[in-house]
């Protein structure tokens, strides 16, 4: 062996996730790490599982958190959902919808692409189309689209749409779930998934899921057995009720750091925490315009408030300005991914760092960069237009 790696770095973490965590959440992080069939982590688990219902604004009783991140999630809902030879249609605007076709295959799903520019999201008129076309057992929409910044509107409509004809709706909320608006029984979404890491605050490592009554029922009228041991939810749900099933060793320290994440959630209250994070994007919104930079995303109405989609202007660098600002200022924005990539930066304003400083920061350091770079900006017209945003 020739050397230990140094320390990580401290950062700012204003990419697509993960976000930086909150110190009372690596504290909790670090309590002991005790059995997980010690009655004080069942006990937790117990608490936990109210937290997520309250989070995902539902009162199903599948309702958990898994060792997986937000693609093992995605895994898990599909996995229970899919039976080889089942019908899926998935509206494909961006990086995580065309993951999750990829996995659906592999789990025999007969996957029908619903396809839009990436940055443009679904009209419940479309998703209507498609099911009349041919019926299927699940139509997924991505909720927040962190490849794009786009935000999928109408999903009540949807789930109604998709009730309709027959199919279940699967919402992915990995970066959307508290920083912005989701209502799972209100709407009717019927699975859902999200990972610790982004506006939860929470390290990566941990995901949850939540299943209707409706998506319940299809679990448990399968002809076979879920394709997947690991992701079987038929046994992990065993874990979560009085049966106290022993399927995998319970993630017991990343169980501290989501249940303090949750506590913070519920402590700040859940309106309070997605209004900070439409505040903070708003003010993001205005300062990169009124600088002289355009939004990917055209239609506000459709914008994801925890990550933007900032265009990079002609004959500017991309990797060289994110490379600047990691190197001078230790702060983090996400790369272009799939079709956007070089022409787009991903600024994430997710968890702790939905807040005014984190958006002064972005602008004037982005500014500066540019300006560096021979962009033409206005650096301050910029700071100007997010501070009338964040009075
Ligand atoms: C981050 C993200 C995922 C994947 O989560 P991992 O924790 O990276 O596995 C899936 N969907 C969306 C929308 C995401 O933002």
């Amino acid at each position: 062996m020739s050397e230990f790696a140094p320390p990580p770095p401290t950062r700012i973490l204003m990419g697509p996730g993960p976000t930086n965590v909150a110190p009372r959440v690596l504290r909790a992080m670090s309590a002991p790490t005790i059995g997980h069939r010690d009655p004080a982590y069942f006990q937790a688990c117990d608490e936990l599982v109210e937290h997520l219902r309250a989070l995902f604004r539902t009162k199903n009783e599948l309702t958990l958190a898994l060792p997986a991140t937000g693609m093992g999630s995605m895994e898990c809902c599909v996995a229970n959902l899919i039976e080889p030879g089942d019908g899926m249609i998935i509206g494909n605007n961006g990086v995580f919808s065309t993951r999750m076709a990829d996995l659906a295959e592999r789990y025999g799903a007969k996957v029908r692409l619903l396809k839009k520019p990436w940055g443009e999201v679904f009209s419940p008129a479309e998703i209507e189309g498609a099911l009349k076309e041919a019926p299927a057992k699940v139509v997924a929409v991505v909720h927040g689209e962190t490849s794009t910044g786009a935000m999928q509107p109408q999903m009540k409509q949807i789930a109604d749409i998709a009730h309709k004809h027959g199919a279940l709706l699967l919402a992915d909320t990995v970066s959307s779930i508290a920083g912005a608006p989701f209502e799972m029984d209100a709407w009717g979404v019927d699975a859902v998934y999200t990972g610790g890491q982004k506006c939860l605050a929470a390290p990566p490592g941990i995901g949850c899921i939540s299943f209707s009554p409706r998506a319940d029922e299809a679990l448990k009228n399968r002809k076979s057995k879920v394709t997947s041991w690991y992701f079987d939810l038929t046994m992990i749900r065993n874990c979560w009720n009085k049966n106290r099933f022993y399927h995998h060793t319970g993630p017991v320290n990343m169980t501290w750091a989501l249940l303090e994440g949750l506590r913070m959630v519920r402590e700040e209250g859940l309106d309070a925490r997605i209004a900070r994070h439409g505040k903070a994007a708003a003010a993001l919104y205005a300062g990169v315009e009124a600088m002289g930079l355009a939004l990917h995303v055209k239609d506000p109405a459709t914008r994801l408030p925890t990550l933007t989609t900032v265009c990079v202007p002609e004959g500017i660098d991309e990797a060289k300005v994110r490379g600047m600002l990691l190197e001078r200022h230790d702060l983090e924005f996400g790369a272009g991914m799939g079709e956007l990539q070089g022409k787009v930066w991903r600024i994430g304003l997710m968890g702790e760092n939905a807040r005014s400083n984190n958006v002064y920061l972005a602008l004037s350091t982005l500014g500066a960069a540019l300006k560096e770079l021979g962009a033409k900006v206005n650096i301050g017209a910029g700071i100007e237009a997010a501070a009338a945003k964040l009075k």
